[in-house]
């Protein structure tokens, strides 16, 4: 039977793209999203991926939610966690909403989509868990101490993870995306684009979502399993860590 997996934030951008990979590779997936339900119909129609909302920052939620998709399609044993948020402004003016709303969705909640399914994966003697991180999780942004505290911790969370569970044939790793080209990105003035993000990017290009995809499929393969606690940078040279 093939392997469930579940991609939080799956039915838009990079997670969207995420979830296709893993489909068309033929595995069993279950998108998750928040609150966007044209997106989500739109996208359940057109791939036949089965959609599930939840808020990845409520733990009861994630832990109903994983036990419906467990229920619907057997346990999970790949977890890509890809749902993120920005609330980019400097810390002298950023208020505690935009802080913890930052912290309770990028990084809480690898907590919450992953405590539910931990137990399960040891129990079965397999797992492949994916957080996907940021450049600026590495490297830090004026105006995203909220957002760069979060990915950062995503990197902590991840190679503590991977001790933890080296043994019980689980790994744990993050994909840490630059610039890549979604519509969030796409909205960039085209002369701040050129003229500013694009000469900092050797290889001269955004990255398309599709490239962070293949990096989720090869660490999730079964055969990726000596692969644990690493940040695979897909970043077209920008940084090189
Ligand atoms: P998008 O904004 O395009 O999509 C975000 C997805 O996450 C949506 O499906 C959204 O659901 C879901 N989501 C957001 N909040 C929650 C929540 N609380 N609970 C459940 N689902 C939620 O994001 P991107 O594709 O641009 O980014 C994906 C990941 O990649 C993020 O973690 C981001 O930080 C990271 N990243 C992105 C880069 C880029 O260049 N775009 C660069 C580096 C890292 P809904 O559709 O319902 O809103």
């Amino acid at each position: 039977m093939a392997r469930v997996a579940v991609v939080s934030g799956g039915t838009r951008g990079i997670g969207a793209a995420i979830s296709k990979a893993l489909a068309k590779a033929g595995y069993r997936v279950a998108a998750v999203y928040a609150g966007n339900d044209e997106a989500a119909a739109k996208f359940k129609s057109e791939t036949g991926i089965p959609v599930y909302k939840w808020d990845v920052s409520d733990y009861e939620a994630c832990a109903a939610g994983l036990a419906k998709v467990t229920s619907d399609l057997g346990p999970v044993e790949i977890l890509v966690n890809n749902a993120g948020i920005t609330r980019d402004t400097m810390l002298h003016k950023m208020k505690p909403e935009q802080w913890y709303g930052v912290i309770n969705t990028n990084l809480n909640s690898l907590f919450n989509m992953t405590r539910p399914v931990i137990e399960g994966m040891r129990e079965r003697g397999f797992g492949r868990i994916v957080n996907i991180s940021s450049i600026n999780g590495q490297k830090g942004q004026m105006g995203q101490s909220n957002y760069a505290a979060s990915k950062a911790g995503d990197i902590g969370f991840t190679k503590s993870l991977a001790q933890e569970n080296a043994k019980k044939g689980i790994t744990v790793n993050v994909i840490a995306p630059g610039y890549i080209a979604t519509e969030m990105v796409k909205a960039v003035p085209k002369d701040v684009l050129e003229k500013t993000i694009l000469p900092q990017i050797p290889v001269g290009r955004l990255g398309e979502v599709e490239e962070i995809a293949r990096g989720v499929l090869f660490l999730v393969a079964d055969e990726a399993g000596f692969i644990t606690g690493a940040t695979l940078t897909i970043n077209g040279g920008q940084i090189m860590v």
